[in-house]
C-alpha cells in the first residue's frame, strides 16, 4: 500500500515549502490540495462569478476539469487545460479561494482528484482537511502550525523579497480572516486530527522541521 503523509495546517505554517523538501527526501509525490482550491477559484474571477453564488459556483463545477502535472519534479495545475500554476498565488486568489472552498460541490470534487493521487503514489500531502477528511488512513499526520505573529512576519518578507511594499498589519488581518473562515466553516473545517502530530514551528528553521518530520515517520 502507498505510504501517505498528510500535513494540515493554517495559511503560512511552512507546509508547501515543508511537504517539498520531505518529498524530495523520500521520493515522494508531493501534492498541493490548496493549488487545487486557488485553481477553481481563479476560474470563478475569470469568469465573473461572485463567491456568494452558490448556483453558479455549483453549475461552474460541472464545467471546470482540475488536473495535476509535474515539471522539473515541481507541481503543475491544470484549469481545463491550461497550466495556471503562475496566475494562482495572488492575494485575490487567495482570498477568493477560502470563500468559494465552503461549498460542496467544490470539494467533493477536488477531493476525488486527491484520492485518486494518494492511492497510485506514496504521497505527502498538505491542505487543510487531508488528515481528517481526504486521507483518514495516512500512516503519518502532521498539523503545522505558528503563530500569527510569525507567519505575518513570514508572508511579509517573502513579499519584501518580491520586490513588493506590503504593510504587515494587513497581512496580520488577512491571515487571521483566512484561518477563522477556514476554522469554522461547516464542512471540513481545519482542524488537528486526533491521531495528527502537533508541530509549531514558530521558533524552528525549515531544516529542523523536515528533520523531525523525518523522525517521526522511522
Ligand atoms: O494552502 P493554500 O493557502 O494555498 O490554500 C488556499 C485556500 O484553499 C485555503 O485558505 C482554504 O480555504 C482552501 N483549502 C481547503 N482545503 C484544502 C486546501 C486548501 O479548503 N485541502
Amino acid at each position: 500500500m502507498a505510504y501517505q503523509i498528510a500535513i494540515d495546517g493554517p495559511a503560512g505554517a511552512g507546509k508547501s515549502t515543508i511537504a517539498k523538501k520531505l518529498a524530495k527526501k523520500l521520493e515522494y509525490i508531493y501534492v498541493d490540495t490548496g493549488a487545487m482550491y486557488r485553481a477553481m477559484a481563479l476560474y470563478f474571477i475569470r469568469n465573473h462569478i461572485a463567491a456568494s453564488d452558490k448556483k453558479e459556483i455549483e453549475a461552474a463545477c460541472q464545467k471546470v476539469e482540475i488536473e495535476i502535472a509535474y515539471k522539473n519534479g515541481e507541481q503543475q495545475v491544470l484549469l481545463n487545460g491550461e497550466n495556471v500554476t503562475g496566475f494562482i498565488r495572488t492575494e485575490e486568489v487567495g482570498k477568493m479561494t477560502s470563500a468559494i472552498s465552503v461549498y460542496p460541490a467544490v470539494r467533493q470534487k477536488l477531493v476525488e482528484l486527491q484520492r485518486t493521487l494518494a492511492a497510485k503514489n506514496n504521497v505527502i500531502m498538505d491542505g487543510r482537511d487531508i488528515g481528517t477528511c481526504v486521507l483518514p488512513q495516512a500512516q503519518l499526520k502532521i498539523y503545522l502550525t505558528a503563530s500569527a505573529e510569525a507567519r505575518a512576519e513570514r508572508r511579509h518578507k517573502e513579499l519584501v523579497e518580491k520586490g513588493g511594499n506590503p504593510v504587515l498589519e494587513e497581512i496580520k488581518k488577512d491571515i487571521e480572516e483566512r484561518d477563522f473562515r477556514d476554522m469554522n466553516r461547516e464542512i471540513s473545517p481545519l482542524k488537528q486530527a486526533e491521531d495528527a502530530i502537533f508541530l509549531d514551528t514558530s521558533h524552528m528553521g525549515i531544516e529542523e522541521v523536515v528533520e523531525a518530520i523525518i523522525k517521526l515517520k522511522r
